[in-house]
């Protein structure tokens, strides 16, 4: 239970980060590590309670139900390997989530009630990162085949996690992923400096390779492979095709040259960088510009820590809502995910190096301007306001508050409509109302028999740990659906 006592004895405390303004010269991960005895005492905090609100997604803990008082006991006394164990028995990649997970278990954690949460996304990515440096992550094919086969379309975390079960549970697994590398968005969302390429996402790739699951690149399944092939040579297809559809800001000047998807940047700038360490220059660069990122949460700060690498002139990042609290609010008690405002990596660099913090919130763009040419010279803006009327909340534009900004590049990043169409049309597979794959979660079928769903394009986009969530659990309905029974957890 960690140490008695320990959370009176030890304050929390997180690994340093790289000095923001060294780490912008590069695209190497800017997370450093706690030494061990820092990391014991961390796991030392963890208070044992008698209802660990951390490891349930009921309680608003943990998506994938990691045992976390049980490997922070371990980790408290050294016992590393014994960690391990307990980690992969519900987490196929706790590299992923211990790099990038948004640890909604710190937001439960009951020592969290009254003081500052156990540290344990931090204690997570040790245990793992120690297994890897200790050759304990080691392929692990299965022992017997079971001779059915199965498709997943899509390697984001969800595809890549019903791979990984699937194959755990002795099937045939062919992965189909349209891009060029595997990964979804661990490789061409998330940038190198959050979530190492080679290191970290093709390291995990290889094991699996290693252990059997088959990997086909630039396969576009309903462009360039039929997707009716799939459910004639396979005996289940699993989608996870995420829900890469972005939302537009249809205002005047939308097709000015420089206003860009979030995503179009930030694709191009991690396969460039992959591929020829940009000496190819196929991304958008930039450097000596002065760049409005439109749209907070991940995305939009994503796209802040990749401006402030090429060298950007300024940096602005505009929220439609109102800045939140610094601390919880009385109507978003614990143990719900704390709605507090929150400086990422990308708002420290650009607050480091530009001497103000980039984000304005309650801000609309109205109109994109343009020069002769038709290149971005700037926009325009105006102050809104949040009001609640009838119980819901409504926006009001502030009179006399329009503002001009100046910018050559607008990277949008407002969030994801859904899953593209091309298989789901080629299939015909029915959608929700949100134009997901409709699927219930749980049992993850499709209308179609034997086609099942999971992750971003089940749920909308979402988390990379709620993509394992759903991948596991689409794993083990697929499972039953061939077997008749699943001892898939
Ligand atoms: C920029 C960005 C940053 C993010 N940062 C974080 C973060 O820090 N922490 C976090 O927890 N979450 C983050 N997220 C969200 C997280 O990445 C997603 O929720 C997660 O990756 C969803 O996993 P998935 O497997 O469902 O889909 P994806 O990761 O989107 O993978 C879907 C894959 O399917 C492929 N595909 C689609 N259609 C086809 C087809 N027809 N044929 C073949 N292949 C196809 C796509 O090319 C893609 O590779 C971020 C998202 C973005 C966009
Ligand atoms: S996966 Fe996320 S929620 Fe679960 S223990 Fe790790 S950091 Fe916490």
């Amino acid at each position: 239970m960690g140490k008695t006592g320990g959370f009176m004895q030890y304050a929390r405390e997180l690994p340093a980060d790289r000095m923001p303004q060294l780490r912008i010269l590069d695209w190497r991960e800017f997370h450093d590590h706690m030494p061990e005895d820092k990391l014991r005492q961390q796991g030392a905090r963890c208070m044992d309670c008698g209802v660990p609100f951390c490891h349930s997604d009921k309680t608003g803990g943990c998506p994938v139900n990691n045992l976390i008082p049980e490997w922070n006991d371990l980790v408290y006394n050294g016992q590393w390997e014994d960690a391990i164990v307990r980690l992969w028995k519900t987490n196929n990649f706790p590299e992923f989530t211990g790099r990038v997970c948004p640890a909604p278990c710190e937001g439960s954690c009951v020592l969290g009630i009254n003081e500052p949460p156990v540290t344990i996304k931090s204690i997570e990515a040790a245990i793992i990162d120690r297994a890897w440096e200790r050759g304990l992550v080691k392929p692990n094919p299965p022992e017997k085949r079971t001779g059915k086969k199965v498709a997943v379309v899509g390697s984001g975390p969800a595809g890549l996690a019903a791979a990984d079960q699937l194959n755990k549970a002795g099937h045939l697994v062919t992965v189909y992923e349209r891009a060029d590398r595997i990964g979804g968005l661990l490789m061409y969302g998330i940038p190198n400096m959050k979530l190492d390429k080679r290191v970290v996402v093709e390291r995990r790739v290889k094991i699996m390779e290693d252990e059997g699951v088959k990997f086909v690149t630039n396969a576009h399944v309903g462009v360039t492979h039929d997707g009716h092939n799939l459910l004639k040579d396979f005996d289940a297809v699993i989608l996870a095709t995420g829900a890469t559809k972005p939302r537009d800001l249809p205002v005047p000047g939308r097709n000015l040259k420089g206003v860009h998807f979030a995503m179009e940047f930030l694709t191009a700038n991690t396969k460039s960088l992959l591929d020829s360490n940009h000496a190819d220059g196929q991304y958008i660069n930039a450097k000596d510009k002065n760049v409005i990122v439109i749209g907070g949460g991940d995305t939009g700060n994503d796209c802040l820590g990749t401006s402030m690498r090429h060298g950007c002139k300024s940096l602005v990042n505009f929220e439609l809502l109102p800045e939140p609290p610094a601390g919880r609010a009385p109507d978003n008690p614990w143990p719900q995910w704390p709605r507090i405002l929150r400086t990422d990596y990308g708002h420290e660099e650009s607050t480091n190096k530009f001497g103000k913090d980039p984000r304005e919130f309650a801000i609309l763009t109205k109109e994109f301007l343009g020069d002769a040419q038709g290149n971005l010279r700037g926009l325009k803006t105006v102050r809104v306001e949040w009001a609640k009327e009838n119980g819901q909340f409504k926006m009001k534009e502030m009179p006399g508050s329009e503002q001009e900004w100046k910018a050559e590049l607008v990277f949008l990043a407002m969030g994801f409509m859904g899953p593209e169409s091309s298989v789901s049309q080629q299939l015909g597979i029915e959608l929700d109302p949100r134009s997901n794959y409709k699927a219930d979660h749980g049992r993850f079928v499709t209308n179609i028999p034997g086609v099942f769903a999971a992750g971003d394009c089940r749920r909308g986009q979402s988390l990379v740990v709620w993509a394992i969530n759903e991948g596991r659990g689409a794993a083990r309905e697929c499972d039953k659906y061939l077997m008749g029974v699943s001892t898939l957890p």
